[in-house]
């Protein structure tokens, strides 16, 4: 049985958010359970045609919160009638502040979540306002008691920096109440312009002026200050967490393990193929109903693609890509694989090799992203995509 991670993308929301791309639709208006019933469908396919066992487990979309109660009850349910688990170690639910109240945080305990994610964003009423968010700053502080008296093990907060007239005493203000509500997570992503968005629209017609580049790396740097004084650990160029609290799922994405998606638009990487299921709800229920398969996209990643992603998915991770790990699951050696990337952002002081304890506690050689080589993880990262041709015999 392979042991690997299990996404459940629940494609609905109240509204759409302005930066959003993610793939949902408003709930009012749709047939949900028949859409829930097709992915309940999909589980069932899955199930039976590969035998996995998720170790963790994310609800996500969209909004799984918007779920009617009977819909909610019987989609997670069925996923933990169909997935063994035995091997369960974490069991995310993403929620939006609007609506998680007292009694659909107690519900989504009593059907096996143990980590919350909440979509707070801002605690400015004026970065809400900006973001489209349907929700106020206090509206969050409901939402994190109700999640704390249902008694969850853990508890995120999405925050966002870089938003067009923010400050960065807005964003410091915005981090200390995080804080102040006692988060285990803070997930802190800098605000990107998604193509099609309405926010992107805005910002082209000149209705709103994109943060300042310095102001929003002053944001990104005053952020990891402002955590890691608070005890956080800082493990992901956007994500936080106090000891123990790391997110294992999302770890597995970054350690470039496989998954498996259910729902609209979900993702799945299985024996070194990606596939996608198609981004829309009909079109998804007619597929499961009529062949049991939604998958729009599929490609097969070869040897080297698999290891230039291994690499640019490491750097993710602040502690960098583990040399001997890599080695071990790769086939190759990164030091020789990316030479050239290697040598040139070093030589601009973005990149470094390292020697830490490695998983075992033994010494071994970590290639990371400086402190200045995180603000520009992007352009670092693209390099680590099309290796170097391997060395003979290597
Ligand atoms: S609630 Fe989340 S998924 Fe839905 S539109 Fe807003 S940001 Fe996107």
């Amino acid at each position: 049985m392979d042991i690997l991670g299990l996404y459940v993308h629940v494609p609905f929301c109240t509204t759409k958010c302005g930066y959003c791309d993610f793939y949902s639709v408003p709930l009012r208006g749709r047939a949900v359970g028949q859409v829930v019933r097709a992915m309940i469908r999909e589980a069932e396919i899955r199930a039976l045609s590969v035998d996995i066992g998720p170790d963790t487990v994310m609800l996500g979309g969209g909004t799984p919160t918007v779920l009617p109660d009977s819909e909610l009850q019987g989609l997670l349910t069925a996923i933990q009638r169909h997935f063994p688990t035995d091997c369960l170690r974490e069991f995310t639910v993403e929620a939006n502040p609007a609506n998680l109240d007292a009694s659909r945080a107690r519900l989504l305990r009593e059907l096996g979540a143990d980590r919350v994610s909440i979509g707070a964003q801002s605690f400015q009423p004026r970065d809400l306002a900006v973001l489209e968010r349907d929700h106020e700053p206090a509206t969050i502080q409901k939402a994190v008691r109700a999640a704390r008296g249902a008694g969850f093990r853990s508890l995120n907060l999405d925050l966002i920096f870089g938003i067009p007239g923010q400050t960065l005493a807005g964003w410091l203000d915005t981090l200390r109440r995080a804080l102040d509500l006692g988060s285990d997570h803070l997930s802190c992503y800098g605000l990107t312009y998604e193509p099609g968005t309405s926010l992107t629209g805005r910002r082209d017609s000149g209705h709103v002026q994109p943060c300042d580049e310095q102001l929003e790396a002053d944001m990104f740097c005053a952020t990891i200050d402002a955590l890691t004084a608070a005890g956080f650990e800082h493990y992901e160029i956007s994500n936080y967490a106090r000891p123990g609290q790391r997110c294992l799922h999302n770890l597995s994405y970054w350690h470039n393990r496989p998954y498996v998606g259910i729902g609209p638009s979900a993702a799945s990487y299985l024996h070194g193929e990606r596939t996608r299921n198609v981004p829309d709800v009909d079109r998804y229920v007619e597929l499961i109903d009529h062949t049991g398969d939604a998958t729009e996209e599929r490609e097969q990643l070869d040897t080297l693609a698999r290891a230039g992603e291994t690499a640019m998915l490491g750097l993710r991770m602040t502690r960098g890509i583990d040399v001997v790990d890599f080695q071990r699951r790769t086939g190759f050696d990164p030091r020789v694989l990316f030479r050239t990337a290697i040598r040139h952002f070093q030589s601009l002081g973005l990149l470094e090799c390292v020697v830490a304890a490695g998983n075992a506690g033994c010494p071994t050689e970590y290639v990371r992203l400086t402190r200045e080589g995180l603000l520009k993880a992007n352009t670092v990262m693209a390099q680590f995509v099309n290796p170097d041709p391997p060395p003979a015999g290597g």
